[in-house]
């Protein structure tokens, strides 16, 4: 196959591997600066355009897109999928995974286990909203943040109120949501490919520090899964229409809760910690399911 890795640098360890599995695995593999595709739209047959040349022939197509450029981003891999190429993760469901309330909001609905958690506009609804989620300690995140940016841990309903009132002020939108105290700062992320869970690590928060992200000083060892999480990660990937996703969960006193579902999840965690050939994988996803007009949503929607 010709497969097209979109990605801002070569260089990424989950670029190089993916790259790496793809050759060893006997495909064409190009990595394609995705800030540097352009597209035609209005032309009767789509095009995207690359460093002056036309892109042609591919096969599949894996977006490894950041969260910074996510518009962007999908706008290129929606480009992709009307020329039939055949994505990994469809531009609709990365958009759904990248607005955490979105993603929330669609796992509900199938009665996957969450935190509890509440979203407000007016500053006038905050005593109540913090009430919604059971008062103190909670946690607030920026919706579209990442890497642990942007998600605070408020141990007092005054501190909460002041933060709350903060970011309404600056028009970034939030969202409360209720402590699992007892997950001490842990969390599971369970790496989905197709309808498995392939890999599974546990991140540990620093010292400190509540937040278990790597990119926060988290450390990541081995961990056996529970069959109840496994199913959970398996039906937040689906009910998200992720072919390829990172589970991350809590666990809490009343059973695995999912706290986010990421559409471009690192290789390099978990990889050095499974010692799993997690990019091989990926690229047997495709070897087994890949094909040409497969998106279901054609970037419709
Ligand atoms: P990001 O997208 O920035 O990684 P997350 O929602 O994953 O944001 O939160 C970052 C980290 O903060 C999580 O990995 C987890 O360790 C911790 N965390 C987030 N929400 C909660 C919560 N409700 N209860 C306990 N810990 C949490
Ligand atoms: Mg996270």
């Amino acid at each position: 196959m010709k497969i097209a890795v979109l990605s801002r640098n070569p260089r990424l360890y989950s670029t190089r591997r993916l790259v790496e599995a793809g050759e060893q695995r006997g495909h064409e593999m190009v990595v394609i600066d995705t800030l540097r595709a352009y597209m035609n739209i209005a032309s009767h047959k789509p095009q995207i355009h690359y460093r002056g040349k036309r892109l042609e022939g591919f096969d599949a197509v894996i977006p490894r897109i950041g969260a910074s450029i996510t518009f962007y981003g999908c706008a290129v891999l929606r480009q992709f999928e009307m020329m039939g190429v055949c994505p990994l993760n469809e531009s609709v469901a990365i958009a759904r995974s990248r607005d955490k309330l979105r993603a929330l909001q669609l796992l509900s609905r199938r009665g996957i286990g969450l935190p509890v958690t509440g979203f407000a506009h007016s500053p006038d609804d905050i005593p109540d909203l913090i009430q919604m989620v059971n008062g103190a300690p909670l946690v607030i995140k920026v919706l579209e943040g990442t890497q642990g940016m942007g998600v605070v841990l408020c141990e007092t309903e005054k501190a909460a109120e002041s933060v709350i009132e903060a970011f309404m002020g600056l028009k970034q939108d939030i969202m409360v949501q209720e402590y699992i105290k007892e997950a001490g700062g842990a969390d599971i992320r369970c790496f989905v490919v197709g309808d498995k869970v392939i890999a599974s690590m546990k991140r540990q928060a620093k010292p400190g520090e509540f937040r278990s992200n790597l990119h926060r000083g988290g450390t990541a060892s081995l961990i056996k899964i529970t069959p109840e999480e496994r199913m959970t990660a398996i039906r937040a990937a689906k009910v998200m229409g992720l072919n390829v996703a990172g589970v991350d969960i809590l666990r809490s006193n009343h059973g695995p809760l999912v706290m986010e579902v990421n559409s471009s999840p690192g290789l390099e965690g978990i990889e050095q910690t499974t010692g799993k050939d997690v990019a091989g994988m990926i690229i047997q996803y495709l070897e087994k399911n890949g094909g040409p007009n497969l998106t279901r949503t054609k970037g419709k929607g």
